[in-house]
C-alpha cells in the first residue's frame, strides 16, 4: 500500500521534496518556502532600497514569472515600486504565447507594463537580423535584449533592472566562464551588479538562491501564468546546457553543492577581474560601450547600414510616455 508522504511543517499532502534542506512541503509551505527565499536575497545581499522603482525583466517563463509574482508581494513590505518590461523578439508563435501569458500575469499583480516589440522599432524581428548579419540567433538576441533593458531602465530612471536568473542558471555561466578563463565575466554573476552613472543600470537576481526546480513548482503550485514552452533556438547541445545536467548529477550526490557555490561565490565577487575601466560611451546612441559603438549600434549598422541605438532609445521613450504621461526627460 502507498503511502501519502506528508508535509514537515503541517502534515498535509506533500508536493515537493527539497533534499538538500530535507524537507517535504505541502503547497502552502512551499511557496512559502520559495517566497522567504527571496525575501531573504533581497536582505541579505542588499538588494533594494526603500523608495526605489525596479524594472522586472518578464519573458513569460517559469522564473520570471515567480520573479514578478513575489517582488510584487515583497514590493509593500519593502517599499519599492516596480514596472514589468516585455520585450517581443518577433519568434512568432513562442512570442506571442509568452507575450499573452505575461499580460495575463501583469493584470494579476496590477503592475504596469511596458512592450518593446523589436519589429516594430527595428523594422526587423530578433531571427532576421540574424538572417541578415549570419550570425546565431541567440547572439543577436543577447545583444538586442542587454540593450532594450538597459535603455529602458535609463529612459525609465529606474534605480535597478531585476531578472529571473535562478540559482541553476548563474552556476552553469559561472563554470562556463570559469572553463573559458573570462574571470571577468564571472565578476558580473553575483546577486547584482551596480549602475555606471548615465551609462548602464545596475541588475539585481532576487532568485540568486531558488533552484530550476523550485521555481517550476513554485508557479504551478501558485497557478501563476507561465508559458512552459522553451524558445526555438535553444541548443540542447550548447556548453550551458551540457552542464547544467552534469550540475545536477552532482547535486544528487551532494545535495546542498550548486548554493554553497552560489554563496562563496557572493562573498568572494569583488576578487574577480572588475572589466569598467575600459568602457566608454557610444558614439551614436551615448549609452555603455567597449568600443566607438555599443554592441546594439555595431550590429544594426552591419546588418541595415545604421546604427539603430538612437531610434530604439525614441521608441522605447514613447512607449513610456504612452503608458506613464510625459515625463520630464
Ligand atoms: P535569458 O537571457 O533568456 O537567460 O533570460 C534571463 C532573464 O532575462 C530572464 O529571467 C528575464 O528576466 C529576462 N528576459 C529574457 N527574455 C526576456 C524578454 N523577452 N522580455 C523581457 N525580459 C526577458
Ligand atoms: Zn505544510
Ligand atoms: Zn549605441
Amino acid at each position: 500500500m502507498s503511502q501519502v508522504v506528508k508535509c514537515s511543517l503541517c502534515g498535509e499532502k506533500a508536493i515537493a521534496i527539497i533534499p538538500y534542506a530535507r524537507l517535504k512541503l505541502c503547497k502552502k509551505h512551499l511557496m512559502e518556502y520559495v517566497e522567504r527565499k527571496v525575501e531573504r536575497a533581497l536582505k541579505r545581499y542588499k538588494l533594494v532600497n526603500k523608495g526605489w522603482h525596479v524594472l522586472v525583466a518578464v519573458s513569460g517563463g517559469k522564473d520570471s514569472s515567480t520573479l514578478l509574482r513575489i517582488l510584487s508581494k515583497l514590493s509593500k513590505k519593502y517599499m519599492f515600486k516596480l514596472t514589468a518590461l516585455y520585450i517581443d523578439l518577433g519568434i512568432r508563435v513562442y512570442s506571442d504565447k509568452s507575450k499573452q501569458a505575461v499580460v495575463k500575469l501583469v493584470e494579476q499583480t496590477s503592475t504596469p507594463l511596458i512592450v518593446v516589440n523589436v519589429k516594430e522599432a527595428l523594422g526587423y524581428s530578433v531571427p532576421e537580423l540574424a538572417w541578415k548579419t549570419r550570425r546565431p540567433v541567440c547572439s543577436v538576441c543577447g545583444v538586442v535584449k542587454r540593450y532594450i533593458l538597459n535603455a529602458t531602465a535609463i529612459e525609465l530612471r529606474t534605480h535597478t533592472i531585476a531578472l529571473g536568473h535562478n540559482l541553476d542558471d548563474l552556476i552553469a555561466y559561472v563554470l562556463k566562464e570559469f572553463i573559458n578563463q573570462n574571470l571577468g565575466q564571472i565578476g558580473k554573476l553575483g546577486p547584482k551588479t551596480e549602475t555606471i552613472d548615465g551609462l548602464a543600470i545596475g541588475r539585481i537576481r532576487p532568485l540568486y538562491e531558488v533552484y530550476e526546480r523550485e521555481s517550476l513548482l513554485y508557479v504551478l503550485a501558485s497557478k501563476t501564468p507561465f508559458l512552459p514552452d522553451e524558445c526555438p533556438h535553444v541548443r540542447r547541445d550548447s556548453l550551458e546546457f551540457v552542464l547544467k545536467e552534469q550540475l545536477n548529477k552532482l547535486e544528487e550526490k551532494f545535495p546542498g553543492i550548486k548554493m554553497s557555490l552560489a554563496r562563496r561565490l557572493a562573498l568572494n565577487i569583488d576578487k574577480y577581474p572588475q572589466l569598467q575601466q575600459e568602457l566608454s560611451k557610444c558614439k551614436a546612441c551615448g549609452l555603455i560601450a567597449s568600443g566607438q559603438l555599443c554592441s546594439l549600434c555595431k550590429l544594426t549598422k552591419q546588418a541595415l547600414g545604421e546604427p539603430m541605438g538612437p531610434k530604439l532609445r525614441v521608441y522605447i521613450r514613447e512607449k513610456i510616455n504612452e503608458l506613464f504621461g510625459k515625463q520630464d526627460n
